[in-house]
């Protein structure tokens, strides 16, 4: 798969786009990006997720449903996350994961809203939020990785 093109070219579906210049799938490096510079780049349903925890609804996003094979980045910005071989049918309504695409792909963060504790897992570049982590997963890892769809830049794979 050649992903170079895409790169170079800002070509993502959701967060990228030439007002966005920290879009990248190969750079690795952690970015530190003032919500207020965010805000002016990203569409707002995928602000209101990324950077203020919102929820898309269930059975809503574009991902839940999908088994096409591929890999899943960060919208924001273009951080590998998971591959299409470690998705799930889940009925809960949005896309399901059992495990990241690498160790470092992912942060995991305590999270005690709404009455509940949660953990909350984040872009491992760009710390931008995409789901929560619970533990009733299938094998071999019986987690589950929820995430929103609009957190997620899909690029199916080429024969
Ligand atoms: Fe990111």
């Amino acid at each position: 798969m050649n992903t170079t093109d895409i790169t170079d070219q800002n070509q993502g579906q959701n967060g990228a786009g030439p007002q966005n210049p920290y879009y990248s799938r190969t750079d690795q490096e952690h970015l530190t990006v003032s919500n207020a510079e965010w805000k002016r780049m990203l569409p707002p349903d995928l602000y209101a997720v990324a950077r203020e925890q919102a929820t898309e609804r269930a059975f809503t996003g574009k991902y839940w449903d999908s088994d096409t094979r591929g890999t899943y980045y960060c919208a924001v910005c273009g951080n590998k996350l998971f591959r299409s071989d470690a998705k799930f049918a889940s009925s809960c309504g949005w896309p399901s994961f059992f495990e990241a695409s690498r160790p470092d792909s992912v942060i995991y963060k305590p999270d005690h809203s709404y009455g509940m504790h949660r953990i909350e897992v984040i872009c491992g570049r760009c710390d931008s939020h995409l789901g929560h982590l619970f533990d009733d997963g299938p094998a071999p890892t019986y987690q589950r990785f929820c995430m929103n769809s609009v957190s997620l830049d899909f690029e199916p794979e080429k024969d």
